[in-house]
């Protein structure tokens, strides 16, 4: 008997994950570390554009076309295992999404519908590739590579923010606008990923509009042609990161629920029962760093020599090592086990109202 080739080590391991109930923790992806009262941590990035079919990827080649610059996504987490939502991916009816609405439907109490979001409502996500330059802000084992980041409501705003404005504002205050992923002709982003009501939170965040726009790879302020398409190459198919949603299994689990044992106790929900801090939103003063800083600090990032990268070099540092579980500390089943992202963050609450229509 020829012997048999045990060797695909992906697949399993995707098998295992699965099995488990989790989602496999993709290498490629670039995670926010948690993060602790009193710390914050700050990356710069590039986002890069759309993609079609057929293009070059890390990947091999783009499976689909995507028209904007992110893949809408986000999950119904039940028993610990994530259900694609076609209201969300496809934008289709989500029996699951509607059982959710009509609950909030039947109280006021904003507490009491906030919670509800919580429990039946999946968190919008936007995945993209970014690209992460050789910025001394970056982590040695993140720069010149392109990692795929899928970030919550209130990151997503702040490029839905720039993208509608048409003010590239005065010199002494200049605001980003417009397109900001023409890799000749792109913003820096700066991820300030700091900790506020019990949350991750990303309000520091910005585009360094005070550096203007340039190209995601340049020598003497000019574009390196090449290595901006090498970097285009190593983008991710965003559209393989995500199952396609199962309409049929959503209804059926919905009507195990409605139809359950009728006393509301086993809801097939894990009670994860953090309870929505209503006061995410307030509006401490920050100390923005100095500009200034921060201009010389995009400048060395963009005086990038297109430095030969061993893509196959594994950087096992990449993602964040465990973290000491008091990071959310009222939270006990943030073991990680359930394939999320461990931490919460506080946009959470932001996207589940934005999709409600509630915005205060
Ligand atoms: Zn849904």
């Amino acid at each position: 008997m020829p012997r048999k080739n045990y060797g695909d080590v992906d697949a399993i391991r995707k098998k295992m994950a699965d099995a488990k109930g989790g989602r496999m923790t993709d290498p490629n992806e670039f995670r926010p570390p948690q993060v602790k009262e009193g710390e914050s941590f700050k990356f710069r990035f590039f986002i890069l554009p759309p993609f079609e079919a057929g293009e070059k990827c890390a990947d091999g080649e783009f499976t689909q076309t995507s028209e904007l610059f992110y893949v809408q996504n986000g999950s119904h987490w039940i028993n610990n295992k994530p259900y694609p939502c076609p209201r969300i991916h496809n934008d289709e009816e989500c029996p699951m999404c509607s059982l959710g609405f009509e609950l909030m439907g039947e109280t006021q109490d904003k507490k009491m519908r906030s919670q509800i979001a919580r429990q039946y409502l999946p968190q919008q996500k936007y995945a993209m590739n970014i690209y992460f330059p050789n910025d001394k802000a970056n982590p040695e084992d993140l720069r010149g590579t392109v990692k795929w980041f899928n970030p919550g409501q209130s990151i997503y705003n702040k490029m839905e923010a720039c993208i509608m404005n048409d003010d590239e504002g005065d010199p002494a205050d200049p605001q980003a606008y417009g397109i900001f992923y023409d890799p000749y002709e792109s913003y820096l982003f700066q991820l300030v990923v700091g900790f506020k009501g019990g949350y991750r939170n990303y309000d520091e965040s910005k585009f360094l509009a005070s550096v203007g726009k340039r190209p995601i790879a340049a020598k003497d302020k000019k574009p390196l042609e090449s290595r901006i398409d090498e970097i285009l190459a190593q983008r991710h198919d965003l559209f393989t990161k995500f199952d396609e949603p199962d309409t049929d299994k959503l209804a059926s689990l919905v009507k195990s629920m409605t139809n359950g044992d009728g006393d509301g106790d086993d809801d097939g929900f894990d009670d994860d029962d953090d309870s929505v801090d209503e006061s995410v939103k307030a509006d401490d003063d920050v100390v923005i760093e100095d500009e200034e800083d921060a201009t010389e600090d995009a400048e060395d990032a963009v005086e990038e020599e297109p430095k030969a990268k061993t893509k196959e070099k594994k950087k096992a540092k990449e993602e964040p090592k465990e973290e000491p579980e008091e990071t959310v500390a009222e939270d006990d089943s943030s073991d990680d086990s359930d394939g999320s992202d461990g931490g919460e963050d506080d946009d959470e609450l932001a996207s589940l109202m934005a999709q409600l229509g509630e915005d205060d």
